[in-house]
């Protein structure tokens, strides 16, 4: 294959350096030593470290693994994995084809494949307290992107029209997204037809009138509920009856607070949605990927498009439409290390320290949130329910695109968020910030008191340098170089962080 092949006697007598010794052997110890010289260089091929096949890989994941070691990680939607998760995503379960469900693979030989998944899909339904009778999971998503669209694919046809919250509201762009000048950015809006719907732009909170409004119009066959940037939690009742209205399935994108709602931290949307998505490595703090729950069975009550349809059934038909959207429609092989490192996230997750766990991000948001509130700072809805906060820079004049900056080079992680002006138009004015890293790594709210200050402390150096560079890119770039006042907010947010364990490394 891609090894070199030691030389054997195919080409002894065409190669004059083959090894003398072999000639004069008999048959079956020649066999013996060349099978010993074909075994060491697979192991010299296969069984090197990074460090010694590809150092300077090795060395950017040494960079990279001091970067989130020495910084402050305040992007909502990342986390820090365990090793146990990290050693199953980096084991030889990645060598399978296991294309197909358990017990119905396209290749032989996944046994243990099958064992491994079938353990995930049920740690999953009692991660979150679901009946196997009437719940059904899929844990093959890549990503949640590619779970949201497989519900797509495999509940609507091309055309179809689908609703969620507004990209720049903190809604996702795979429910859907255009820019302001038409181009359809998310896959959403290219193979289906998509309309969104927003917050109120006085209150930060999704606009329950207008949405009803814009249903009755639109007619989707599938309305979305849960979005990226939302710092409070949702009314998944009221979304239930809006559905019902024009016979919408009602699905929920939990990628955001997934973990939250497993450890009852927040409201449940289970009660009322027919299906549901999430990442898995946001607050649920398992590998990268997606899943998909989906009602099956008997339906409890007459409501969403599929009750209606002619074929009267009193039955959910999710599932195979979902599975086969996954697999074969838009993917092929699962990937089973993730697979296996999602079941043991999944395991952590029916823990009373996980539980702890959800209930510190929750208490360090809120401590974070009165830090900054009692700076005069401005909160989007005035705080949080959740595991993130949106932070208002516009009364401070600042950017979210220079704060970001600046915070970047002080190395603390935050993102530029869009948020409503008086005129209810839309500008790059704030930033959004969340706990579930800094707490994997046992931050409390004391600590995030502390965050609050060198996140006021970064506010303040944006002002001054935007007073003397302007706000534009160039100007202001340049006059980020060599700073004595971020060079000093860098070493003490180094000190700060490098108090504290990171999951998964030994550092
Ligand atoms: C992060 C996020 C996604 C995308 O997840 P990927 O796994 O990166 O594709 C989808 N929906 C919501 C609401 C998210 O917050």
């Amino acid at each position: 294959m891609f090894l070199k092949r030691p030389r054997d006697n195919n080409n002894e007598s065409s190669s004059a350096s083959s090894s003398s010794c072999c000639s004069s052997s008999t048959p079956l110890k020649r066999n013996h030593s060349t099978l010993e010289s074909r075994r060491k260089a697979v192991r010299d091929w296969g069984n090197q470290s990074i460090q010694s096949a590809d150092p300077v890989i090795f060395e950017l994941l040494e960079n990279e693994k001091q970067r989130q070691y020495k910084g402050i990680e305040l992007i909502a939607s990342e986390n820090y994995v365990c090793k146990a998760v990290m050693e199953a995503l980096g084991s030889h379960l990645t060598n399978k084809y296991s294309e197909g469900m358990p017990g119905a693979r396209y290749y032989t030989g996944n046994q243990y494949i099958d064992k491994i998944e079938l353990l995930c899909c049920n740690r999953a339904l009692a991660a979150f307290e679901l009946d196997g009778d009437n719940w059904g999971v899929n844990v093959q998503p890549y990503s949640c992107t590619s779970a949201n669209f497989a519900v797509y694919t495999g509940l609507l046809l091309p055309g179809d029209r689908i609703m969620g919250l507004d990209s720049p509201c903190g809604g996702h762009t795979s429910h859907g997204y255009y820019t302001p000048n038409g181009k359809k950015v998310s896959g959403a809006s290219i193979f289906f037809e998509s309309l969104s719907y927003k917050v109120d732009p006085k209150t930060g909170v999704v606009d329950f009138e207008k949405l009803e409004e814009r249903v009755l119009d639109f007619r989707p066959k599938i309305l979305i509920c849960g979005g990226s940037s939302y710092p409070r939690d949702w009314d998944y009742g009221r979304f239930r009856q809006i559905a019902d209205k024009c016979g919408a399935i009602l699905m929920c994108d939990m990628a955001q607070i997934s973990g939250l709602i497993a450890a009852k931290e927040c409201a449940s949307p289970f009660e009322f949605c027919d299906i549901l998505t999430s990442t898995t490595h946001k607050s649920l703090r398992g590998p990268r990927g997606g899943i998909i729950f989906y009602r099956k069975g008997l339906k409890t009550k007459k409501r969403g498009m599929f009750f209606n349809e002619s074929d009267g059934s009193d039955k959910y038909d999710f599932e195979e439409k979902i599975n086969f959207a996954v697999c074969p429609a838009l993917q092929g092989g699962p990937h089973n290390n993730h697979i296996a490192a999602l079941a043991i996230a999944l395991k952590q997750l029916a823990t009373p320290d996980y539980k702890a766990y959800m209930q510190q991000v929750k208490k360090n948001a809120q401590a974070l949130a009165s830090a900054l509130l009692r700076k005069n700072c401005r909160l989007v809805t005035g705080g949080t329910d959740n595991h993130m906060l949106l932070w208002d820079l516009r009364n401070l004049g600042l950017t979210g695109k220079n704060f970001e900056k600046v915070c970047e080079m002080c190395h603390i992680t935050v993102n530029k968020i869009a948020i409503f002006d008086d005129n209810g138009t839309l500008i790059p004015g704030g930033v959004r910030i969340g706990t579930p890293a800094m707490t994997s790594r046992g931050c409390l709210e004391s600590d995030f008191e502390t965050m609050a200050d060198f996140l006021f402390r970064a506010a303040q150096i944006t002002s001054s340098m935007q007073r003397e560079h302007g706000k534009m890119a160039k100007a202001f770039l340049k006059g980020l170089e060599n700073n004595k006042d971020i060079l000093d907010l860098r070493a003490q947010v180094e000190d700060f962080a490098t108090q504290f364990a990171m999951p998964g490394q030994d550092v």
